[in-house]
């Protein structure tokens, strides 16, 4: 067996990679991160995807005992807010619809209508938002048990995304530094083992095989696998084995971003317990909130923006504030490596892919490339099967999340300027146009979305599809024969539901100030 895994960077992707392996695998495993004091971590990235709570629990940690750790709070989906017309929002939840004679509620929707917030009308959610609830109680209890029955309490079961094939009702929001920080401790704990250094150099054996990085101050490190947790430099998995990386700027413009980090009183202020992305002239900005402060930036296209431009829209949108705050810009590298493992060096994080953070997936394919990792974890022969298959999961997670936010700019009815009407004509990914000409006449299912894993859900499809507007949709005929007298009781029962939810549940704020206490 593989004895030595050496990561190199110590962002989010380094040392969730290290606490996942060390707890995998305990000390049958020596794992090593060569993390530089020098190069900063990208610094962004905190807002999660609902899977990522099976990332803690394989972990065997309880929300209290990281969550105070990372002034984490919960993200119950992403409210968003312009994509159709100034003024107009609407929320994607992590929330399955529900079926009534053999349909979604989303097709009921559209046959009856019964008012023009389809949101509201199928999810529990988007109350539970608007009136910035927490997801639980004050006793710990979650709003709906149903959901992690069998599950809890967390920690205990060891299942991972694909096996457990479901998601949470909700996901996280966290200080990204911080949770670096937590897990750094976490792992080392178990085992692990930091060396603050640069890699200088790479040595490769005569198959071409990483056999060590050489670094600054302390010597080769020798490993038999090597993992890049390098970011956007690829140092390991495109700079030394040299493997292409496909950018996605045909068909995804946004190449950049500039992010303020924004303290403020939440008691004053309410905890709303989702990401928002508001739509921009040339993008979008995300507000965060996180316990105590907001991280918030604006992800945009270069070609319609300039960085000073970008400065100055984000800046105005957080208000006069934002005078004494030192914005970070970054430059984004769309796409993914073409191979994220190639010989004995496997990408994860930014140094596999990324696409825009419209729907906070960066963190998802981590998660999806070291729980990939585990199950594919090769023996000393490095059989090649296992490494094609691995690579093709992680293409299929990436690919598909990139038609996923294709579509967000296809169905925006938003066209008030060039950036907004050339989202309408730009390249679409293959397969895309002729399920999204589909969509129009049959909303899509199950069967009909991007055919291989890559986290989101059919009802994931019709928010966005009901949410941004530009698309106009056609109920399923077949409705109109039936009487729809259990569609009418369960848009009532949602009502009620969620009248009642708003009322019982305490304030984000309230739940998450006795947590952090
Ligand atoms: P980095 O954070 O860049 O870390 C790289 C590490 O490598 C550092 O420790 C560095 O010191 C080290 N390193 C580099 N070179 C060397 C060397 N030669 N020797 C030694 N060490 C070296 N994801 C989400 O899930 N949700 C979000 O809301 C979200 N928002 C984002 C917003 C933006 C604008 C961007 C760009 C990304 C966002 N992401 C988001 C993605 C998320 O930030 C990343 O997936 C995550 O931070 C992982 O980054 P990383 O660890 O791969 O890279």
């Amino acid at each position: 067996m593989l004895k030595n895994v050496v990561i190199v960077g110590g962002g989010t992707a380094g040392w969730m990679t290290a606490s996942y392996l060390s707890s995998a695998f305990g000390d049958r495993v020596s794992v090593t991160v060569v993390e530089s004091k020098r190069i900063a971590t990208i610094g962004v990235g905190e807002a999660t995807f609902s899977t990522v709570r099976h990332f803690f629990e394989y972990l065997g940690l309880r929300e209290q005992d990281w969550m105070p750790h990372c002034n984490a709070s919960y993200k119950l989906g992403i409210r968003f807010e312009n994509w159709r017309e100034k003024g107009h929002y609407f929320y994607h939840p992590f929330e399955r619809l529900r079926i009534v004679d053999g349909f979604p509620m989303t097709d009921w929707w559209l046959h009856k209508k019964p008012s023009d917030r389809f949101d509201q009308d199928v999810f529990l959610m988007a109350s539970i938002c608007d009136a910035q609830r927490s997801p639980r109680y004050l006793d710990g209890r979650l709003f709906e048990q149903d959901y992690v029955e069998g599950r809890e309490p967390a920690g205990t079961p060891r299942t991972t995304l694909l096996d457990q094939g479901t998601q949470f009702p909700y996901a996280y929001h966290f200080d990204a530094a911080m949770l670096a920080k937590f897990l750094t401790g976490y792992a080392k704990e178990r085992g692990a083992t930091q060396i603050l250094d640069d890699v200088v150099d790479v040595v490769r054996d005569e198959r071409g095989w990483i056999s060590s990085v050489r670094t600054a101050e302390h010597g080769d490190v020798a490993g038999d696998l090597f993992i890049d947790c390098t970011g956007f430099r690829g140092l390991l998995i495109n700079k030394t084995m040299e493997e292409p990386f496909i950018s996605f700027q045909d068909t995804l413009p946004n190449d950049s971003a500039v992010a303020l980090r924004v303290p403020v009183d939440m008691e004053e202020r309410g905890l709303r317990p989702c990401t928002t992305a508001t739509a921009q002239d040339a993008g979008w900005i995300w507000t965060i909130p996180l316990f105590g402060r907001i991280g918030t930036g604006y992800v945009y296209a270069s070609d319609y923006c300039s960085p000073e431009e970008a400065e100055r829209t984000l800046r105005e949108f957080v208000g006069p504030e934002s005078d004494e705050m030192e914005a970070n810009h970054i430059r984004m590298r769309v796409g993914r490596t073409r191979n994220a493992w190639s010989g004995n060096c496997v990408a994860i994080g930014l140094a596999c892919g990324f696409v825009e953070p419209l729907e906070s997936t960066g963190i998802f394919f981590i998660q999806h490339g070291i729980e990939q990792l585990v199950k594919h974890f090769p023996a000393q022969g490095f059989d090649p099967a296992l490494t094609d298959s691995y690579n093709r999961s992680m293409a299929d997670a990436i690919d598909g999340v990139r038609e996923f936010l294709v579509l967000h700019y296809k169905a925006a009815a938003r066209d008030d300027n060039a950036y907004w009407r050339d989202a309408k004509t730009r390249t679409t990914p293959d397969g895309l146009q002729e399920r999204f000409d589909q969509w129009r006449s049959k909303p899509p299912a199950a069967d009909t979305i991007f055919p291989r894993y890559h986290g989101f859900e059919s009802y994931s499809y019709l928010s966005i599809l009901l949410g941004m507007g530009g698309v106009p949709m056609k109920p399923t005929p077949a409705l109109a024969l039936m009487d729809g007298v259990a569609a009418d009781k369960e848009f009532q029962m949602l009502k009620d539901e969620a009248r009642d939810l708003v009322k019982r549940l305490p304030s984000q704020y309230e739940y998450l100030a006795q947590l952090h206490r």
